[in-house]
């Protein structure tokens, strides 16, 4: 009998996308000639490797929907049978709108998943289309109510400002559109300019222009709205009603182990992080043939761990251990406390709404007195 592993946070990437968003660094493809029964078979040899029993499991990508109802099946029956699932907490699927039905829901329900993070990113057909969707508003409320209908017991909904573009006013259109349909969850990011993302090269041409002062009040907006709505601001970018927190994100947060399967997946485990092969076809086939799919592999040094825990920790209303900053920052803290950007106790040091405006100039401050 297999004896199993509690690893406690299980990463599956589906690398699918119907088109390709020109702002996203992730790896993504569309399907093209992709032999999606050797994909999932590709998954399922991977996990059967480790032996696992998962607190968390998160499929993210990409489009995990992408998968039709047969093969979303075929992996999460496969899964289910590799692995002891009776540990787990929460079970997220991400999904885009126009890619669920209430079958491939139901699939989803069947198999145990509680979460689903449905990206929308606007209500507004002008930023849909400065973002390159392929979903209309209706298109995406309409996915809501298959997911809704489908019983999840916890469903977020994924939003983007400082789209180039988006007006304060639009902005507030789509928050109050995203509280009429009683999310548990939001998650609200600053739209970020990755580099070899075609956002990336319009901005360095001229085309697109940031204004921070504007992020700053579409920003505030956000936290005004959303917790005046009962919604807890706990990470910069995440929101949740009590009990409705990301368990599998806030274990990234706080520097737990995860284990990540399929093409593109970093794994961290026990200081050492690793990276499959971001090359959907050989990542089929080298994992069939039984070939080694890491392609890096690096031992986290403590100064790379305790940059992580700086950058991560200080972003969440828990906050970053006062122990790791105290005593040689205890100036620089009464500074920053003098300036309202942050504010301590005897076991945390937090960012104020101040704070949060400057969290990585502040996370560095700290890190480089500490
Ligand atoms: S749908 Fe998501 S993963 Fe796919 S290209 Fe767009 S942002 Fe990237």
């Amino acid at each position: 009998m297999l004896s199993f592993t509690t690893l406690h946070h299980l990463y599956v990437h589906i690398p699918f996308c119907h088109r390709i968003c020109p702002y996203c660094s992730f790896h993504k493809h569309t399907p093209g000639g992709a032999d999606m029964n050797a994909f999932v078979d590709a998954l399922l040899m991977e996990v059967e490797k480790h032996a696992l029993a998962p607190r968390t499991i998160f499929f993210g990508g990409g489009t995990p929907t992408m998968l039709s109802d047969t093969h979303l099946e075929r992996l999460l029956d496969g899964l289910r049978q590799r692995m002891d699932m009776s540990q787990v907490v929460e079970f997220t699927l991400e999904a885009n709108p126009r890619t669920v039905t209430a079958s491939k829901a139901a699939v989803m329900r069947r198999h145990g998943v509680t979460r689903v993070s449905l990206g929308i990113q606007s209500w507004d057909e002008t930023a849909l289309k400065t973002l390159g969707r392929d979903h209309s508003p209706p298109e995406a409320e309409e996915t809501w109510q298959v997911l809704r209908d489908a019983g999840f017991p916890s469903l977020s909904l994924d939003l983007m400002f400082s789209v180039p573009g988006q007006t304060l006013e639009s902005w507030r259109r789509t928050l109050e559109k995203s509280l009429e349909l009683r999310p548990d969850h939001l998650s609200a990011y600053n739209l970020n300019y990755e580099e070899d993302t075609d956002f990336f090269r319009r901005l360095k041409t001229g085309e697109f222009q940031t204004d921070p002062e504007t992020d700053a009040q579409l920003f505030e907006m956000a936290i005004d709205m959303l917790e005046a709505r009962g919604f807890e601001h706990y990470e910069i970018s995440n929101y949740a009603l009590p009990g409705h927190r990301s368990t599998h994100n806030e274990a990234y947060w706080f520097g737990a182990d995860y284990l990540g399967i399929g093409p593109g997946a970093f794994s961290t485990m026990a200081g050492c992080r690793w990276k499959n092969i971001a090359d959907t076809p050989r990542y089929i086939s080298m994992t069939l043939s039984g070939q080694d799919t890491v392609v890096e592999r690096e031992e986290l040094t403590e100064e790379q761990r305790l940059t992580e825990r700086f950058g991560l920790e200080l972003r969440t209303a828990r906050g970053l251990p006062l122990d790791l900053v105290a005593p040689r920052a205890s100036r620089l803290l009464d500074t920053l406390s003098v300036q309202g950007l942050v504010e301590y106790d005897s076991r945390f040091v937090r960012l104020t709404r101040q704070g949060k405006l400057l969290a990585d100039p502040v996370a560095v401050a700290l890190l480089t007195s500490a």
